[in-house]
């Protein structure tokens, strides 16, 4: 009998250690207020965390990523996206960080396009062209969000219904943009449309990433590979030539891992042009394939960052424009090149290009994209 005890005893003990090794922790999903427009409406802050103990914030407004928490190769965590504590700073004075960007992410020269022989004026809020969707893009609208969690980890719903000639795109969009906390540490986003007209869509997300958390002051440091041959070379204003140029021979070339700002302060007239990387690459291997297009490691603390994605095209930008007047979260200056975005997309002024791939869509038909930001550490 005391036998027994013992061994149940002991065993009692044995279970209680691994699960303690192995604390098996169930994604989850918690929901609060994050503030309220000036309309009244009530503003949300949804909180994904997945097994492995990674969070990512969002917000129905603009469907902000507000925060994303990863470790190192320490496993030390921090958060690698820029963005601000309150609701009100993103209202007031936000350079898209985290945002949901559409109908049309990207510039259009001059913000006109004809389609099916109309033609079309939109705001031109980036002089001379028109820039992440006019002066109220999906970056600045409140999003229907309905949380749930299913076999690939926490997710988040989020639909948006655009009306026939909001700033000033032809027909009745509905958007849905559903993002997933993986099991294996990515952020996937997945963007769908239909329309009642024809019109041109091009989503992505344009959130900055420092992945040293802030701990470096710049992204300069960040070693990127791009899987990308070409690039869409600019004018002075930022819009294609419509030209697919060879990266080789040309600071624009990452085709082998290289620091972000080995090159940057290049005299090449494209350099200049965007005041450092401000450029689309023109992404190898099948469009409407899932396929991994570009890494960033930030060689200090470890981290790793996959992109992958089914788009054509990834707008490499270096946060040229952060100058070091905006104060984020927890007080932090973002200075000059404090964080970097790669936004998966269609080509810039695509729908004045029919070279390029179109981004119209017509009614019956499904726009559908994919993209994964994926955290890994190097040693
Ligand atoms: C553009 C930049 C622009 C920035 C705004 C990027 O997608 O390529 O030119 O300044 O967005 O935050």
């Amino acid at each position: 009998m005391v036998k027994t005890v013992r061994i149940l005893g002991i065993f009692a003990m044995m279970l209680f250690v691994w699960t303690s090794c192995h604390s098996v922790r169930k994604p989850s999903i918690y929901k609060k207020r994050f503030g309220q427009l000036s309309d009244g409406r009530s503003v949300d802050l949804y909180t994904l965390v997945n097994r492995n103990g990674m969070k990512v914030k969002i917000t129905n407004y603009g469907g902000i990523v507000v925060s994303l928490e990863v470790p190192d190769r320490n496993g030390k965590w921090a958060d690698v996206v820029l963005g601000y504590d309150r609701l009100e700073d993103y209202i007031q004075n936000n350079p898209y960080f985290g945002c949901i960007i559409g109908r049309y992410g990207n510039r259009i020269a001059k913000g006109q396009f004809t389609l099916d022989g109309k033609k079309y004026q939109l705001a031109c809020n980036n002089f001379p062209n028109h820039l992440h969707g006019g002066k109220v893009g999906f970056d600045k609208v409140l999003w229907n969000a309905e949380p749930f969690v299913d076999e690939k980890g926490p997710k988040l719903r989020l639909t948006y219904k655009s009306p026939d000639g909001e700033e000033g795109y032809p027909g009745n969009l509905d958007v849905t943009v559903v993002y997933t906390l993986t099991e294996d540490n990515g952020l996937l986003i997945e963007y769908t449309a239909t329309t009642d007209q024809p019109t041109i869509v091009n989503l992505t997300n344009h959130s900055y990433f420092n992945l040293s958390g802030m701990e470096s002051k710049t992204i300069l440091d960040h070693v990127l590979w791009m899987d990308a041959d070409r690039f869409t070379p600019v004018d002075s204003t930022l819009i294609p030539t419509g030209e697919l140029r060879s990266v080789s021979g040309t600071p624009l070339d990452f085709r082998k891992p290289t620091k972000i700002g080995e090159r940057i302060g290049s005299e090449d007239m494209q350099i200049r042009y965007g005041q450092g990387y401000d450029h689309n690459y023109v992404l190898n291997g099948e469009m409407n394939t899932f396929r991994l297009v570009a890494t960033v490691v930030d060689p200090f603390s470890g981290r790793k960052m996959e992109v992958w994605t089914t788009e054509p095209g990834l707008q490499f930008y270096s946060g040229n424009f952060l100058d070091g007047s905006i104060k984020g979260k927890r007080g932090i200056v973002y200075g000059h090149r404090s964080g970097f975005c790669l936004e998966t997309q269609h080509f810039p002024d695509s729908p004045n290009h029919p070279e390029f791939p179109s981004t119209v869509l017509r009614p019956g038909e499904v726009y559908k994209t994919k993209t994964m930001y994926r955290f890994l550490t190097e040693k």
